[in-house]
């Protein structure tokens, strides 16, 4: 797998033009078709950007962190021109009015967009299997399901199709297929990439981050999409420091919290074993491994689910057949259109979550389960606060165990919930967190979880770097 590092070397030593590895790229995504990783390719946008690319280095002109080297966006968020269907029937047609702020800062850093990558409809589940336009493969464990709901970029970087994709993470979507897929996912803090232009699932919890072959690349991709934006009124006002250029000179003697709740029952043995190797291995090279509580974690994933599907409930309840998206053919008045349309666009999961949400937020219900909910989302970022205060890092699996077969998850929606238990409390929180790759757990990956405090972004990638430097 060629990483991001290694094109940028290569295009400034001339070995390689940015139009060769834009044709790779899109070669590889073909021959690959049946992966599913991608809903669309850009073919002609590509070649022109990296041509433009291949011209500004020949006549010596400035060029941006990503000059060149060709990269993948999640298919919910938006690229000018270029469809944007969120893995949904009920946006099958919709193509991107304008560039989501991300695209545009990967844009203005030289970065090629070759495609959009396939995702669980609206970014809900944790499987990449509920697409309109089909499930995604896991490339290196075929049996196993690339995890969701970013599985098309994590399967992309896997599959070498590119080093870099955009993913989002509203309770793990961007760190799951990471891990499921063996490769690094980022979820910086909440606010601190711009979410203008990425279609919200629950705006609360949503943020974009890379999905890369390795820390060094997510890095580069971060470093390119920070900082305050005006468009996003809950991103952060405050200067984003570049992780890149002290990536490799983070400490050794960091202080790493392991939550006794998140190594204990409910953990499959191996993932547990595999894990704490990797955690040894750092405290050999002298990091500090505290014993630290985490107490209302067990509540999570029900304040997670509450939250997440009531903000779903009102975010979806735009796409009515009026203004953008699939209109029924069957509409006979206003109330049969938004009632065709809806049900005929939408899939069984979203379906799912939307009365979920509803119901949730109704009244008679809304103190007993939504009020409820962000109560509990205090006290577990009041966990972490207090965690905190005796380390500077936090180290969890990402998942329980091995990842599912594919299928299960289908069946079996609440088990498939059940896999984000140590995910969504950073979405909950806002902290920032990376999946590194450590190992195997039943024959496929195992994904180690870093968690800092908010805007603590330097500090994780660099102990995550020298975490995935003990593995190379
Ligand atoms: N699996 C979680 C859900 O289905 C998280 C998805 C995400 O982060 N977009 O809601």
């Amino acid at each position: 797998m060629k990483t991001l590092t290694t094109m940028l070397e290569e295009l400034s030593s001339g070995a390689v033009t940015s139009e060769a590895l834009a044709r790779a790229a899109l070669d590889c995504a073909k021959a690959n078709a049946s992966d599913n990783a991608f809903v669309s390719l850009d073919e002609e946008g590509a070649m022109e950007a990296a041509r433009a690319s291949d011209a500004r280095r020949a006549a010596g002109k400035a060029t941006g962190a990503l000059d060149g080297v060709p990269v993948a966006v999640k298919d919910n968020i938006l690229a000018k021109g270029q469809l944007c269907t969120c893995g949904s029937k009920i946006l099958e047609n919709f193509v991107a009015p304008y560039d989501a702020t991300a695209v545009a800062r990967l844009r203005e850093a030289g970065a090629v967009i070759v495609g959009k990558t396939n995702m669980d409809e609206f970014a809900m589940g944790s499987t990449s299997e509920t697409s309109a336009s089909g499930a995604v493969t896991n490339p290196r464990w075929p049996d196993r399901i690339p995890g969701g709901s970013s599985g098309g970029s994590a399967a992309a970087v896997a599959r070498g199709t590119v080093a870099a994709a955009l993913g989002s993470d509203t309770g793990g979507s961007i760190r799951q297929p990471a891990a499921c897929c063996g490769v690094v996912g980022f979820k910086p803090t909440y606010g601190r990439v711009s979410r203008w232009g990425l279609v919200a699932y629950a705006s609360s919890l949503d943020q974009i981050g890379p999905v890369a072959a390795c820390v060094e690349d997510a890095a580069r991709v971060y470093d390119a999409i920070a900082g305050h934006d005006a468009h996003d009124s809950t991103s952060a006002d405050r200067p984003a420091e570049p992780t890149l250029p002290d990536l490799k000179n983070g400490s050794a003697k960091v202080r790493i919290g392991v939550p006794r709740e998140c190594f204990g029952e409910g953990v499959d043995d191996e993932m547990r074993q595999t894990l704490q190797k990797a955690l040894d291995d750092l405290k050999a090279e002298g990091a500090e491994l505290v014993d630290v509580s985490l107490p209302s974690l067990k509540h999570a994933i029900a304040s997670y689910y509450i939250i997440a599907t009531a903000e779903a409930s009102a975010n979806l309840s735009r796409f009515d057949g009026v203004r953008y998206g699939h209109r029924s053919a069957e509409a006979k008045d206003l109330e049969s259109l938004y009632r065709k349309s809806r049900s005929e666009g939408f899939g069984a999961e979203v379906r799912r979550r939307i009365l979920l949400g509803t119901y949730v937020l109704s009244s008679g219900y809304y103190d007993a389960y939504y009020m409820q909910a962000q109560k509990v989302r205090r006290l577990v970022a009041d966990d972490f606060e207090k965690a905190f205060g005796s380390c500077d890092l936090i180290a969890t699996p990402v998942l329980p165990g091995a990842p599912m077969k594919r299928g299960q998850g289908l069946q079996d929606p609440l088990a498939m919930y059940l896999t984000d238990v140590f995910t969504v409390s950073l979405n909950l929180t806002g902290l920032p967190g990376v999946s590194v790759p450590v190992g195997t757990c039943g024959g496929s990956s195992a994904g180690l979880q870093l968690i800092a405090p908010s805007f603590e972004e330097k500090r994780l990638l660099q102990c995550a770097w020298r975490m995935e430097r003990l593995r190379l």
